[in-house]
């Protein structure tokens, strides 16, 4: 693997009204951060949302991205476009979650390094 991977938190509940976080990681290094957001040192969005009591389903990955694909889906908003529980037309059959982050929980869920397959196409505004 190469490159980096963007990846979706899909919040469960919201946190302060907001529902995602797009974060990047180096390839292969994906579970060592979702470990570090639990632990709150991933951003302090995803540190507040979890020590909140919110759990973060990793809605999405999508692999060999660039920091700036990151900064433009950022730019660009609407990621619950991108997230499949809140877009159910982008999974194939019913949307799971990669792995669910809760605080201070290990990320216990197995990441299989498989991208989820179907990336949206990208809005035009
Ligand atoms: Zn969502």
């Amino acid at each position: 693997m190469t490159g980096f991977t963007l990846y979706l938190f899909h919040f469960d509940p919201p946190f302060k009204g907001v529902s995602h976080y797009l974060g990047i990681t180096r390839a292969g290094r994906e579970r060592q951060r979702w470990r570090e957001h639990e632990e709150g040192d991933g951003a302090s969005l995803t540190a507040a949302a979890l020590r909140a009591g919110s759990l973060a389903h990793v809605a999405a990955v999508w692999n060999n991205k660039t920091f700036a694909d990151e900064k433009s889906w950022k730019r660009a908003g609407h990621l619950r476009n991108r997230c499949p529980f809140c877009t159910p037309g982008l999974a194939q059959g019913a949307p799971v979650a990669i792995a669910t982050l809760r605080w201070r929980g290990l990320a216990a869920s197995a990441f299989s390094g498989v991208a989820f397959p179907a990336s949206p196409s990208r809005r035009a505004n």
